[in-house]
């Protein structure tokens, strides 16, 4: 079995100072300096990205931003594009969070046009998509899941998309303690690979990261599922120990 890929998801925390302290304690740990390079990622803040840079250029942990621009450039007053990114030697972007859908209202085809940017950057975009609570009570998590993968699938020429990196994300399991079970999770990435199959065979081997509570308590089990290929972490990934924990486990 491959690998797993571990990607931190640091939201919105933390200062220049904590977390180049934080960087560097994973960084050094063996954990990291014994791994495959591109086997574990931070997305860190815009602003610590070349700090980040400093301080990760020549280890195995490679690093990401949590957003990008859908456009490519010029009067668009906050944005940052994914070129931008790239000059930081940015490696991944996430793209679709459902923070981002939700309190910045993007719509289904913008975060296929931001994975589209992402790619012409030579960036990974780490599409999320998942259902809310509402959604899974009412039998329809797999159709908004597939609503929101078809919607990036039909943005992106078919040469591109095998860049692409997924990750479900249900929003009931982000940040709530509550994540959702091995069973549930694999129910899901195993429907997203067969839809991923009927645009073509090669596809059904996109990477599809698991995210919402991950701990190092339930990684193990997340990843001894077939169609798990690893997690996307949010408040484990601001511990040093957690994160290191899951990292050892996705060998
Ligand atoms: P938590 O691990 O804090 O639930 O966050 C998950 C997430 O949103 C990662 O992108």
């Amino acid at each position: 079995m491959p690998r797993k890929l571990v990607i931190g998801n640091w939201k919105m925390n933390g200062t220049i100072a904590s977390n180049a302290r934080l960087l560097r304690e994973i960084k050094d740990d063996s954990t990291i300096t014994e791994l495959k390079i591109g086997a574990a990622a931070v997305c860190v803040p815009f602003l610590h990205v070349p700090e980040t840079q400093r301080i990760l250029t020549g280890s195995a942990l490679r690093w990401g931003v949590q957003d990008i621009s859908a456009f490519r450039e010029g009067a668009y007053t906050g944005e940052i594009s994914a070129d931008m990114a790239a000059e930081f030697g940015t490696t991944y972007a996430i793209v679709g969070h459902s923070e981002r859908r939700l309190y910045h209202g993007e719509a289904l085809t913008t975060v296929g046009v931001k994975a589209l940017r992402a790619i012409q950057a030579s960036i990974t975009p780490v599409v999320c998509v998942g259902e809310t609570l509402r959604e899974r009570e009412d039998g329809a998590a797999r159709e908004t899941v597939e609503t929101q993968l078809l919607a990036v699938l039909d943005s992106l020429p078919a040469d591109q998309m095998h860049s692409l990196v997924l990750a479900y994300e249900p929003v009931w399991a982000i940040g709530t303690g509550r994540s959702a079970s091995p069973q549930q999770a694999q129910e899901m990435h195993e429907f997203i690979r067969r839809l991923l199959r009927t645009r073509s065979e090669s596809l059904a081997d996109t990477t599809i990261l698991y995210g919402g509570s991950v701990k190092p308590a339930a990684a193990a089990d997340l990843f001894a599922q077939n169609d798990i290929d690893g997690a996307l972490v949010g408040g484990a990934s601001l511990e040093a120990g957690q994160f290191l924990d899951i990292v050892r486990m996705a060998a």
